[in-house]
């Protein structure tokens, strides 16, 4: 394998490293190996590179002439030195030249001292919104979508050996690991055929052939077997694509009459993943392009791993010919996870956010969800973005309801309609003194019992608070409530919740949850 070289564009530190092959395609071999072969990743760099300047011209000028003028703007080249910048239209073309260019050039320069010029041009088809080389002018204005993606190798190339033999590698998600899948019965098969692909690449599973439903961990899976690969083995050139893109960059190559280039790019890659492959039915071409693609990298003993929502068998619309290789290696199903597993997945990710649930409540969510982890992802999101934005913290109640909410009121399990009702119509003290004892999970004896420990007396005044203030009974009917306790002792209580409330955020939180437990 050739040399080899790593670029990362970094938000942090906007300095690529130079390069006379990256920044001056002058030779006709370096243009032919931008143009056809490293297409993908060279689009992807020009467009980090973009982000970079943008990022130092956000500096420089108000953010709302930025969004105005550089929207779907894209580096439609770099050659010699000179950045060919497009615009989507004449006006903007016109104003980017007369009254930004120099600030442009200048951050461009910040970004790469080897940028020497700046050329306008305009370009209709930046408009498209299919085009992936404009920019999203939003990400850079907002400076916490930008920090979020610095760090993260985007683009790696490999340097041509300088015999035609060349790149690649393709931009995997390095959120995705094999170590944060969370492995149970129902994966266990696919996950460790991932792990052998990823030791021994090319030897004993090719290909690999990975199916299932929406939203169970296939793309994850294949994205962390790539991840995987290149830590194992850093020269490989490893390439994750969907199958619609497969399909796009073969009509892209059909156009320009550059299917040769194309297909002599895969050959060079030692593992090709593609994802939901079910993409390529009934589309004839593209499945007999695919068709030697596969057969180039089996004969090399190359990796293949594939994708789909169905098992090889079952693809309609696939040639028989392509079904049969993808049964020729190993074929594993990957299901919805078992409840234990479903459990383990949502402490991985309360982990990850940094966010402690009670155990009740993720037990709670894993018992209701029934399809996909990607639902039960979207409800540990929604339960903590609930908990941030209004400050208040889940209760059986709360995450139930938002689960009726998202489930256009499908049954809930795990809390009856009894206890709901009964949640929702607090409306006596011992309701209250039922649900406070709940909330700090302390049994309801000792809430009401002669301990003194803060554990208990904090909860026991905290009802004393709440019956008061929500039934208005009296300082002493309230004692009675609480083995016959003396009416200054509630009156203690009360004021000092009020107190409490007033300072102390998490009481007043407490307090605000406890109410909205009772549907107040
Ligand atoms: P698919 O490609 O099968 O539709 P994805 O791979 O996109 O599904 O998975 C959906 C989400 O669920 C992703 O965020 C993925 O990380 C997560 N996920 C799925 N299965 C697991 C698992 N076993 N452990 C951890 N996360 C998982
Ligand atoms: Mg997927």
């Amino acid at each position: 394998m050739g040399s080899f070289f790593r670029v990362t564009p970094n938000f942090e530190s906007p300095k690529i490293p130079k390069n006379p092959c990256l920044f001056s395609c002058n030779s006709a071999k370096l243009t032919l190996l931008f143009q056809g072969v490293a297409r993908y990743n060279l689009s992807m760099y020009l467009l980090d590179l973009w982000k970079q300047i943008l990022t130092l011209v956000s500096r420089e000028i108000p953010k709302n002439r930025l969004l105005t003028f550089f929207a779907r703007t894209a580096i439609i080249e770099l050659t010699d030195g000179v950045l060919k910048i497009g615009a989507p239209k004449p006006t903007t073309k016109a104003e980017i030249e007369t009254k930004y260019q120099a600030i442009v050039l200048k951050c461009a320069q910040e970004v790469n001292p080897e940028i020497q010029e700046i050329h306008m041009e305009i370009d209709g088809t930046l408009m498209d919104p299919e085009d992936t080389r404009a920019i999203n002018i939003t990400h850079i204005v907002s400076d916490k979508k930008v920090r979020k993606t610095r760090n993260q190798p985007e683009v790696k190339i490999q340097k041509s050996n300088g015999n035609g033999h060349t790149l690649v590698s393709h931009i995997l998600d390095p959120r995705y690991t094999l170590d944060n899948f969370v492995v149970g019965k129902d994966n266990r098969l696919a996950h460790a055929a991932c792990v052998a692909v990823s030791q021994k690449p090319g030897a004993d599973y090719n290909p690999l052939f990975i199916y299932g439903g929406v939203g169970l961990g296939k793309t994850h899976l294949l994205q962390a077997t790539g991840n995987e690969i290149l830590s194992n083995y850093p020269e490989a050139a490893v390439v994750y694509m969907t199958a619609e893109r497969f399909m796009n960059e073969y009509v892209a190559a059909i156009k320009k009459f550059q299917i040769t280039e194309l297909r002599n790019r895969y050959r060079n890659i030692d593992c090709l993943a593609i994802d939901d492959i079910q993409f390529i039915a009934d589309k004839d071409r593209t499945q007999e392009f695919f068709f030697h693609i596969f057969n180039d990298l089996r004969d090399a003993r190359k990796q293949l791993i594939i994708s789909s929502d169905r098992p090889p068998k079952e693809l309609a619309g696939i040639e028989d010919r392509l079904k049969s290789r993808f049964e020729s290696g190993m074929v594993v199903e990957v299901y919805f996870p078992d409840f234990e597993t479903r459990l383990a997945i949502l402490q991985n990710k309360c982990q990850e956010k940094n966010v402690i649930l009670a155990s009740d409540i993720l037990e709670f969510l894993a018992m209701n969800v029934h399809n996909s982890v990607r639902e039960l992802e979207g409800f540990v999101t929604q339960v903590i973005a609930d908990m941030t934005l209004n400050h208040v913290n889940p209760t059986m109640r709360s995450v139930a309801e938002m689960m009726k909410r998202q489930n256009g009121g499908a049954k809930v399990v795990g809390v009856s309609e009894e206890e709901m009702k009964k949640i929702t119509s607090a409306r006596h003290p011992n309701d209250i003194i039922h649900l406070v004892a709940q909330y700090y999970r302390i049994p309801t004896e000792k809430l009401v019992g002669p301990s003194r420990r803060k554990e208990v007396l904090l909860p026991r005044q905290m009802s004393m608070f709440l019956i008061y203030e929500l039934l208005n009974y009296s300082f002493d009917t309230i004692g009675d409530f609480f083995q016959g306790r003396n009416h200054t002792t509630v009156l203690h209580a009360y004021h000092k919740m009020k107190e409490l409330v007033s300072r102390d955020q998490k009481i007043a939180s407490d307090t605000l949850t406890i109410k909205r437990e009772m549907g107040l």
